[in-house]
């Protein structure tokens, strides 16, 4: 008899966006003359640039012509795509090696699978509210225990709390945690750590060997030039910290797919010699993945030359005045929000201290807008609620207009 994986069955409830997705659908069907608008889900919404276009052009044609075409790549990545990786990292002093850098198809899948070769006992640490796969890949494999529905949590992961007390950025857990997720600028608070407050965590990593698993899928939104934008800016992460990025939100690339994940060779953990974490990583690419697409490694590279990275800075600034109006408009109406300035989520407080999906409820069938509860993102995520910047400037601009003229406060 075939049996199943019955931590499956542990998981709290439905991915969050699903569940998003039913009430808006159970409201469009209800009102069919209304218009829903969108400021939920984190996808991006303007087109390719013509760098990043170009490239991929350009590696279709290779591929159409027999002299010039290729099969299977290293399941790594393409060596001038890892190099040019690397030369950007020491752009901003930062040393990672081209062999150290592994090409994926994102950083979903990244930050899901990293946790396979890792213990099963290993103890787990992440902010909370958090990116959901960082708690659910482990509720698969096993290593969160049960879930405790009065508190809303996993018995055996260890919650860092990020709340208006402690800026949206927690301190380092008081007792033992092996595996420890940190996301800068962060979904969904859009907050972004300082260089002291990664340095304290650093500090812990290395004092009792734990790893920091840092995923820095928004780091192309950080605007101001003291923040750090990778945690190899830390001294002494390459010792003990795996950084995953994300083409997707700093190119475009949602749909096209593109991430990469660095594992120094320097990394040291409990248990294993210096650089062991970098093969078993190495071991476990070459056995499920088969490299990402060729087309779109090309396109990757083309994003970051220096007119691709020119380009994107500008799609991006576009993002981040949607954001500037979300804000002004929440500040307006007298809402307290975070986040939007070095990231491209607004995080804000529900007004009257409402639950997170009551808001959802409220916002949706008076202002007929479509935004994120906060308490789908764990425990310290309620009373909160999550709105993004992607979005054409005038379905953004419709949206906060309905908020003005139709949200009763
Ligand atoms: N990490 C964070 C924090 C995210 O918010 C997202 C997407 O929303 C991802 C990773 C996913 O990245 P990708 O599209 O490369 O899989």
């Amino acid at each position: 008899m075939a049996k199943l994986n019955s931590n499956y069955d542990k998981l709290a409830a439905g991915y969050l966006f699903p569940e998003i997705a039913r009430r808006a659908k159970a409201f469009a069907s209800a009102h069919p003359s209304v218009k829903i608008l969108r400021m939920g889900i984190g996808d991006t919404t303007e087109p390719l640039t013509p760098t990043i276009v170009k490239g991929l052009h350009e590696r279709v044609d290779l591929l159409a012509n027999r002299a010039t075409y290729t099969g299977y790549g290293d399941s790594e990545g393409e060596l001038p795509l890892r190099e040019a990786i690397a030369a950007d990292y020491a752009t901003r002093g930062s040393t990672v090696n081209a062999d150290e850098i592994f090409v994926s198809d994102g950083a979903k899948p990244d930050t899901g699978n990293i946790q396979t070769i890792f213990s099963e006992d290993a103890i787990v640490a992440v902010q909370d509210p958090a990116y959901p796969v960082y708690v659910d890949t482990n509720v698969i494999a096993g290593r969160a225990g049960n879930f405790d529905a009065s508190r809303g949590l996993y018995e055996r992961i260890v919650y860092m709390p990020c709340n208006e007390d402690n800026g949206f950025f927690p301190s380092v857990p008081s007792g033992k945690a092996d595996i420890i997720y940190l996301c800068s600028p962060n979904n969904p608070t859009g907050n972004v750590a300082t260089r002291e407050q990664l340095t304290a965590f650093v500090a812990y990593a290395r004092q009792h060997r734990a790893v920091i698993l840092f995923d820095a899928a928004y780091r192309d939104y950080i605007k101001d030039p003291t923040l750090p934008r990778s945690i190899y800016e830390i001294e002494g992460a390459r010792e003990c910290a795996i950084e995953f990025y994300s083409f997707s939100k700093g190119a475009g690339f949602t749909g096209v797919r593109l991430g990469w994940c660095v594992i120094p060779k320097t990394l040291v953990l409990e248990d294993g010699d210096i650089g062991k974490t970098h093969r078993l990583w190495t071991r476990r690419q070459n056995t499920y993945f088969n490299g990402a697409s060729n087309i779109v490694q090309a396109g990757a590279l083309a994003a970051l030359t220096p007119a691709g990275k020119a380009e994107c800075q500008a799609t991006i600034d576009y993002y981040m005045q949607n954001a500037a109006l979300i804000r002004s408009t929440l500040q307006d109406l007298h809402i307290r929000c975070f986040g939007g300035d070095n990231a491209p989520y607004v995080w804000l407080k529900t007004p009257g201290n409402m639950k997170s999906w009551d808001f959802f409820d409220k916002l949706l069938s008076e202002a007929h807008v479509v935004g994120t509860p906060g308490s789908g993102f764990g425990p310290s995520g309620e009373g909160y609620f999550r709105l993004s910047s992607f979005g054409h400037r005038e379905n953004i601009e419709a949206a906060l207009q309905s908020v003005r003229q139709n949200l009763k406060l």
